[in-house]
Order: structure tokens, then sequence, then C-alpha cells
């Protein structure tokens, strides 16, 4: 637990204040299981399938009944908790989970606002986002509702209205065959208003093979900070074989980055030489990242500190080409989110007991 009264000076206590404030998830929602099983038996729309599944009460009028005895095979309950099972249609769907927890009508909201519009959540598109949630849990009419919330999110409406200058072109190239071989550079800015800590750039990078996106804020746009940068790739990513970055940007062709690429053996080259297939995806992830920052920064949040979130959100988004997300070619599996973890031990129970 951070102890704000503790001996620290104001602008450290800030700073943890400010990093504290950003974990916006955990004020939104408190549900354990006990409180979700409460407000699922409360629920006006799944209440009466609880009492079904746990009494064997029917409704008493003969339609609702009726309709209660036809939908039942869908649900069930496992250690006190209700559940929707799904039939598994799609390949990639077989992988997921086929027990998703139900949903009350009064959580929803704070569900779709965790995956869409917390840090986390990065405002993703409205596909991108059904997917996320699907996954996981289940509640009527869910994508019409994850739509509704979508179209209506102030800072989503606003995101159409500004944009933030980025070097557009789409240029083409050859896919490699495995990840972090070879990375598309490129900077964006300058941004206004600079972050808390000085920077106004951010020096985006993303991986040919996974789609994975790498960025970094940065002061300036100079060659020795690009160069900075593309040594903390290396530290992370290990060496790659070919970078390649605009030939405009005057950054990348100068001598203090031809001088790391060359002590690294990176072989560096420009854009315009590349006339194979895909790396308009590239261009798009260098868009779609000044897309997700834009609502943070019209809303006067510091945007360097969201970053990570943002690229998270956008690494744990499915590419419709690849039929995965950045985050599970490179790990192999999909991240979880904070509320899902309450209830794997609840499907695994379930798994043992249906197999
Ligand atoms: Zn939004």
């Amino acid at each position: 637990m951070f102890n704000l009264t503790t001996d620290v000076n104001t602008y450290q206590d800030n700073q943890m204040r400010r990093q504290v404030e950003m974990i916006d998830l955990f004020e939104r929602s408190d549900f354990s299981v006990e409180s979700l099983s409460n407000l699922q038996q409360k629920d006006s729309e799944y209440g009466k399938f609880v009492s079904y599944l746990d009494k064997g009460e029917l409704p008493k009028s003969q339609k609702e009944a009726r309709k209660l005895l036809l939908q039942s095979p869908d649900f069930m309950l496992i250690n006190g908790l209700f559940f929707h099972s799904r039939i598994a249609k799609s390949k990639r769907a077989k992988n997921l989970k086929n027990y998703q927890p139900v949903l009350p009508a009064v959580v929803v909201k704070t569900v779709i606002s965790m995956y869409h519009d917390s840090s986390l959540g990065g405002h993703g598109g409205i596909q991108h986002t059904i997917d996320l949630i699907k996954e996981k849990y289940f509640f009527s009419k869910l994508a019409q509702k994850i739509s509704d919330y979508i179209k209506s999110c102030p800072a989503c409406q606003r995101r159409k209205l500004t944009k933030i200058n980025t070097k557009a072109g789409i240029v083409a190239y050859r896919t490699p065959d495995s990840p972090f071989q070879v990375w598309q550079i490129d900077i964006f800015g300058p941004i206004n208003p600079i972050s808390p800590t000085g920077n106004q750039y951010v020096c985006t990078a993303i991986d040919l093979f996974s789609k994975f996106v790498f960025a970094e804020a940065i002061p300036t746009a100079d060659t020795i900070t690009v160069s900075g940068v593309l040594f903390r790739m290396v530290s992370q990513f290990g060496v790659f074989d070919t970078i390649i970055s605009d030939q405009a940007s005057s950054e990348f062709i100068s001598k203090c980055f031809k001088e790391v690429c060359r002590l690294l053996d990176i072989n560096h080259e420009y854009t315009p030489s590349f006339a194979h297939h895909c790396l308009g995806a590239c261009e798009r992830s260098h868009r779609t990242l000044a897309e997700r920052m834009t609502p943070y920064i019209a809303d006067g949040k510091n945007w360097q500190d969201l970053l990570p979130c943002i690229l998270f959100s956008m690494n744990n988004t499915v590419n419709a080409s690849l039929g995965y997300s950045p985050f599970e070619i490179v790990y192999g599996r999909r991240p979880n989110f904070p509320l899902t973890g309450h209830f794997r031990q609840d499907i695994k129970h379930a798994s043992k007991r249906l197999s």
C-alpha cells in the first residue's frame, strides 16, 4: 500500500498521488464473487434463472416459465455463481473458456467501461471491445450494448475531431518469418501539452512479424535521443536484423543513428526502397497509437503516464489479418484483466466436473 503521509518531498508525493489516481480500474467496482452472486440473484432478467437452477422454482406466468425452460440449458450454477455456457464455433473460440459469468444489468456499464475507457482499455474500437468482453462475460444484447456505449463515449467522439500529425504514406514491405527481426520506427509529435517531465514526442516502433508496438516518450526528436531509444529497444527485444525508417526524417539518417546501427550490426533501410507488401499495417498502428492518445491529451491528462496502458491495449487487440493479438503471438496466451482472475477457479471446477 502507498502511504502518502510518509516523509517524501512534495514532488515525489505528487508523483505518487498521480500514479495511484491513474489506477482508476479498482475504484469503479467492488465485485467479489459473493457480491456478484448476490447481484445475479436480484437481477430482473436472470434472477429467475438462478432460482430455477437453485431451487427448481419456475415463474408463475406460463409464458415466462416456458421461455425460461427453453433457455435454461445454456446456463448453469457453479458454486453459487451463475454462468452461461457457450459451444465454440470458430477455431479461435475453441481455445477460449466455455463458461462465462452472467453479468447482472447493474454492472454491465462498469465492465464495458473497464474494457473501453479505463486506462487499460485505451478506447478501443467497437468490434475489439466486443471480442474482449464476449470472451469473458455474458449478458443479453452484448454487442448492441457495447456498440451503444462506445458510440456515445465523449472521448471517442472528440477523437474524431482532433488529429495528431502523423507521417502518412503507405508503403509495402515483405513479412519477416519471426518476431523482433524487422522493426519499423517512426516519431510523432510535437504533442501539446508537453508532459510534466518535459516530453513532447513519442518514438514508436512496430515489429513487422507480430505487429507488437513499442513506444517511448522523448523530449526532442534529435538523433542522440532517437539512438537512445534504439539502444533501449535492443536491450528489451534483442538485436534485430533490420530497422526501417522514413527517409524524410533527418533524425534517422544522421551519423549518430548510423553509428548505433553499425555497432549493433543492424541493417538500416528506408521506406521508399521497399516494394513488397505489408507496411500498411504498421502505418495504421502508428496512426492508432496517435488516435488512442488523443482523448487523454484532450482531457489534459498526463499522456506520458498513460502511454504504457495504451500500448497494452493495442498489443491486446486482435489483428484482423493474423487472427491473433500481438500479445498472443509474443507471449503465447491472452493477458488477464483485473476481474477475470476471480472466476478462473470456478471455471476450472466446472470444466473438471463436466469432462
Ligand atoms: Zn471511448
